[in-house]
């Protein structure tokens, strides 16, 4: 009893201690936003993945007020070049580094997170999937050349939202290559930063990824990327869910912990069973424990009970 009364005292308090962050930059990963009324109507993957306007403007208010600086992908390839030489920064890396990342390019991103970013002076890098090409619901040329101009960072998503791991050699080039060059020449800039699609990768990913010209790979690997071991070529992110109210706590050795624990073991199995199969299995396991649930409730109060 007293062991587990110290246990949970402990991972209390590390749920308080914030991650040393001198030689790191925490990379937070976002989907999806929606106003507390259109959440209510989100389930599965997408309620998981979808934070709500206001929680999103506390966290950017979160930043603000501890002085964190989101920085642009010169900065970041600025350092990295200090890999080995822990401890130093450069002159021109601010002391509170971050990088708001958001995946698929929704158009929520354009209607409510881009417009609270420039409220507070920040900037996010935003990583559309090349073949949603002006699709309803997906942020448009026009509304992706307007952002690329006003402090945002375009990056690819892929071209098609699918398992890198499982496709030919010469789709994966289409993925890595095509996407780039699609995206290139709608919105008239170069695009080196790129975020894999469904968090799977393998080195065959990661080598074409390079060879298709991308600076920066975001993966979506769970930590605060350090450089120590500062690789460009995968990224390590925090992601947000729905269930991540405050950034103080995401920002905590207790949080950082669970994550990579929880991400770990998902990938595991992910890397293991392709990541159709690993669909698969999770909705079979959600389906399992769902009937649990509901089962207890339904049963009648007490009914259980030997007294
Ligand atoms: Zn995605």
């Amino acid at each position: 009893m007293k062991t587990a009364i110290l246990l949970v005292a402990l991972g209390l308090l590390l749920y308080r201690i914030p991650v040393r962050l001198e030689d790191k930059i925490p990379v937070v990963a976002y989907h999806y936003l929606a106003t507390p009324q259109e959440i209510e109507q989100y389930e599965g993957s997408r309620l998981r993945y979808t934070v709500t306007t206001e929680v999103f403007e506390k966290h950017l208010q979160y930043l603000a007020e501890q002085g964190f600086y989101t920085i642009s992908p010169e900065q970041l390839m600025a350092f990295s070049r200090l890999t080995g030489r822990a401890g130093e920064a450069p002159a021109d890396l601010p002391p509170k580094p971050i990088i708001i990342t958001f995946d698929d390019g929704t158009a929520d991103f354009f209607n409510y997170a881009y417009p609270l970013l420039k409220r507070y002076g920040m900037s996010a890098y935003v990583f559309l999937i090349a073949a949603k090409e002006n699709a309803p619901g997906y942020i448009s040329n026009e509304q992706a050349r307007e952002m690329a101009g006003s402090g945002m960072y375009i990056g690819s998503h892929s071209l098609t939202h699918r398992d890198l791991t499982e496709i030919s050699e010469e789709e994966l080039e289409k993925e890595l290559f095509l996407s780039k060059e699609l995206l290139e020449n709608r919105l008239g800039l170069r695009v080196d930063l790129f975020s894999i699609p469904l968090g799977v990768y393998n080195e065959r990913v990661l080598l074409a990824a390079r060879r298709a010209g991308y600076r920066a790979i975001f993966t979506s690997d769970y930590d605060v990327f350090s450089f120590r071991n500062g690789d460009l070529s995968k990224i390590p992110r925090l992601a947000v869910k729905v269930e991540d109210k405050s950034l103080r706590t995401k920002l905590t050795i207790g949080s950082v912990m669970m994550g990579k624990i929880y991400y770990g073991l998902t990938g595991l199995f992910k890397s293991m069973l392709g990541f159709q199969r690993y669909q698969e299995l999770r909705k079979t396991v959600i389906r399992f424990l769902d009937m649990i649930v509901t089962s207890e409730q339904s049963r009648p109060a007490g009914s259980w009970k030997l007294n």
